[in-house]
């Protein structure tokens, strides 16, 4: 079973090896569904004074521009943040891929990203689009590559076609989704997993098996949720729009989950998804 040390969760600051070398802050910050320049603001702002400095945002979200602008105000040097963005389904293609990434960084006002992600896998076009993306990669434009939502069909078919493999598979999981297999499968191959919608969209907070745990460790069910992501190797990008809870989710490094509770948050797992699911093959 895949469990991190102590050590290596210790901080905010925390981050994980890349199979390329880069490190990922085991930390980050979604921006899913921040929409408004007001609310965005005010999160991000709150999301750096609490020390995140790993921003998840993708082309489709639509707040790119307000991501880039946030940094570039809040005096955070750029090299200190890490910032993913992410290809959508309808720029699949090679000229269409490098093109949608440079709008992306015209948006974000960047040099470039620390990590593109296809953001949901396709069979149409997948060849020439990875192949845009490792071009993206060589000329230092994206600092790591990677997929969401890719299943382990879906990476054995990347894999005909590539030279160079993905390093992130960015998936939705929780107590509820653990899709052990697939894990597995990208632990084994050095594809480090990110849990995207890692509360079940706030829904995995009404949990009474974690209610129970929480209340042992005097710390709340979102942020034994995400401790157990982080000690089971899994790096999370939690969203929030209210500053208690961007501060609660980053509260996750003073303590440790039991093996005996890490065994009895997993027994949760129902196969259940709050996002779509991934067509397969
Ligand atoms: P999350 O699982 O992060 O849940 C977000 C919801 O939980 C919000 O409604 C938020 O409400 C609530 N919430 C946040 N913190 C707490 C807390 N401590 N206690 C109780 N409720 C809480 O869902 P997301 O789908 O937003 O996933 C996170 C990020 O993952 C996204 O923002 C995006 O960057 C990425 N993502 C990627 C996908 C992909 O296909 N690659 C798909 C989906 C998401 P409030 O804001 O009011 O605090």
């Amino acid at each position: 079973m895949i469990r991190w040390s102590n050590s290596n969760i210790s901080d905010i600051k925390s981050f994980r090896k890349l199979s390329n070398n880069n490190s990922i802050p085991v930390l980050g910050f979604g921006v899913f569904n921040l929409k408004e320049r007001d609310e965005f603001d005010g999160a991000l702002n709150c999301a750096l004074d609490a020390g995140y400095r790993h921003f998840d945002t993708a082309s489709i979200y639509g707040n790119e521009d307000m991501l880039g602008r946030a940094i570039s105000e809040s005096g955070v040097n750029r090299s200190e943040v890490f910032v993913t963005t992410k290809l959508w389904k309808s720029d699949f293609g090679y000229k269409a891929t490098i093109n949608a990434l440079n709008n992306s960084l015209l948006r974000l006002d960047m040099d470039y990203v620390d990590l593109y992600l296809v953001h949901w896998p396709q069979k149409e076009k997948l060849a020439e689009t990875w192949e845009a993306i490792e071009e993206i990669y060589t000329s230092g434009k994206a600092k790591a590559i990677g997929v969401c939502n890719f299943s382990i069909d879906y990476l054995k078919l990347l894999f005909r076609h590539c030279k160079i493999k993905p390093m992130i598979n960015q998936i939705e999981h929780h107590p509820y989704l653990l899709q052990k297999e697939l894990v597995g499968f990208c632990f084994d191959r050095e594809i480090q997993v990110v849990a995207h919608s890692p509360l079940m969209w706030g829904r995995i907070v009404n949990d009474d098996t974690l209610k129970g745990i929480s209340y042992e460790y005097k710390k709340s069910p979102a942020q034994i949720v995400l401790r157990w992501n982080l000690q089971k190797g899994i790096a999370v990008i939690p969203k929030s729009a209210n500053r208690e809870r961007i501060i609660e989710n980053a509260d996750i490094f003073d303590f440790h989950i039991t093996e005996s509770d890490m065994n009895k948050i997993d027994s949760l797992d129902k196969n259940l998804r709050v996002g779509g699911a991934p067509l397969s093959l």
